[in-house]
């Protein structure tokens, strides 16, 4: 890319949470290839964070390139209002198939955010359809579902968008964070906020949503799976809907096909998107059990309120399923076990680092907490000079790299981090 198109990028373009007077920096990105993005004067860069979560099999996959070649010669969209097509019947056979059993009935949207608006909207509509006023929703302190108002109001209250949107934002209630991280040893205790608030305000509540075992860009932290298993058991003591995030832990990050899976436990309602397409575009999707759904069939509009314009895009559709086989026909399992190995030998003796917080591996997943606020642009440059993209943000240095990287490639990534804190 030359001068001139960077400037206007500066110039016109937002992009992510940037200033559009004082932008951070951007790096022209020309193509990519399996593991490796490449800048426009031709370097090239392991990339540590598979585009958000998404891009799991890597980038510029011949299989998903064909999957996209030969729907959009047959067609790239049509409405899903009244009409079906084989793409949207392929890739929900498929997520039925894979997802806890008790899951039966899909809806599929534009965005995770959307996917979460939507999971939100189907709780009121249940609790509507049952004749009861619920319309709040509890969840977790330093959780994040998106940024639409409706997922907005369900993340983290005090990271500035709540503030930001005061006397906009519905009065959502928030538990506590889980603080008994995954290998801890289970503190009771640690389920007390959320317990309280649930006996407290369980007549109004029409939903517990959450992102299961990792909360991610609320601060990446990987909790005890035995809380999870005592929010579903109270979930369903007081017969309150459970609603799953999985939009970012989807698809094997964690280790589980599903996070949920690490606590034996099951959703009323799940979220997926992200690494749905394998990074390729956009769609998501909002699986429900049997009874939420029919329930709320059985209100009084008689469905369900909600039809994007690109529901069920087939060109996403195929990609997607083709994403799917990809998954379970590889060895994942044993790909991400050996970069939690690796993540774990060479990420965990940071902790011993006097600028170092903490340091935390699941799965295919690396986060490094600072004690202080990192310097994003002159780390960023610092990572790029070494060859790697990684991108940190507040106290956070992270990897997730996409599970088909090699061990040197993954070395690459986790020297340059350790060479950064040194
Ligand atoms: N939920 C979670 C857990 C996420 O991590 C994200 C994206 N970071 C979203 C929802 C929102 O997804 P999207 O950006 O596709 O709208």
């Amino acid at each position: 890319m030359n001068p001139s198109d960077i400037e206007f990028d500066r110039r016109h373009i937002w992009h992510p949470y940037t200033s559009m007077t004082n932008p951070l920096p951007t790096y022209p990105v020309v193509s990519a290839t399996g593991v490796e993005l490449v800048l426009s004067d031709g370097r090239k860069l392991i990339d540590g964070m598979s585009s958000w979560w998404a891009a799991i099999h890597g980038y510029n996959h011949p299989a998903l390139n064909d999957a996209a070649k030969s729907q959009i010669d047959k067609m790239s969209h049509v409405m899903f209002g009244g009409i079906t097509h084989p793409p949207a019947v392929e890739l929900c056979k498929q997520l039925v198939a894979i997802t806890p059993d008790s899951l039966d009935c899909v809806f599929l949207a534009d965005s995770g955010s959307v996917a979460v608006e939507v999971a939100l909207k189907m709780a009121l509509q249940y609790w509507q359809a049952k004749g009861k006023k619920r319309q709040r929703f509890l969840t977790l302190r330093h959780g994040y579902h998106g940024d639409t108002f409706g997922a907005m109001s369900v993340c983290d209250p005090d990271n500035s968008m709540h503030n930001l949107y005061k006397g906009y934002l519905p009065n959502h209630l928030f538990a506590d964070a889980p603080q008994c991280q995954f290998d801890d040893e289970w503190q009771p205790e640690d389920i007390a906020s959320f317990k309280q608030l649930l006996l407290q305000y369980h007549n109004e509540i029409a939903a517990v949503v959450l992102e299961p075992i990792v909360q991610g860009a609320g601060g990446m932290r990987i909790y005890h799976p035995e809380y999870l298993r005592q929010v579903r058991q109270l979930c369903d003591e007081y017969q309150i809907l459970l609603i799953t995030d999985e939009i970012a832990t989807g698809f094997g990050r964690t280790g589980k096909l599903f996070a949920c899976e690490h606590s034996q436990i099951e959703p009323d309602i799940l979220c997926l998107g992200k690494a749905l397409t394998g990074g390729y575009m956009t769609l998501s999707a909002t699986l429900t059990t049997r009874h939420v759904a029919e329930t709320i069939s059985q209100g009084e509009a008689g469905c369900f309120m909600h039809g994007p314009t690109f529901m069920g895009n087939p060109l996403a559709c195929a990609v997607a399923s083709a994403n799917l086989k990809l998954l379970s026909d590889s060895p994942w399992q044993q790909r991400i076990q050996s970069i939690e190995t690796q993540l774990k030998a060479e990420l965990l003796p940071l902790k011993s680092h006097n600028t170092v917080e903490g340091v935390r591996v699941l799965g295919a997943i690396g986060v490094v907490e600072m004690k202080q606020p990192i310097d994003v642009v002159s780390l960023q440059r610092h990572f790029v000079q070494h060859g790697v993209w990684i991108r940190p943000f507040g106290r956070l240095i992270y990897l997730m790299p996409p599970y088909i990287i090699q061990p040197e490639q993954l070395l690459r990534l986790t020297r340059a981090m350790t060479s950064s804190i040194n």
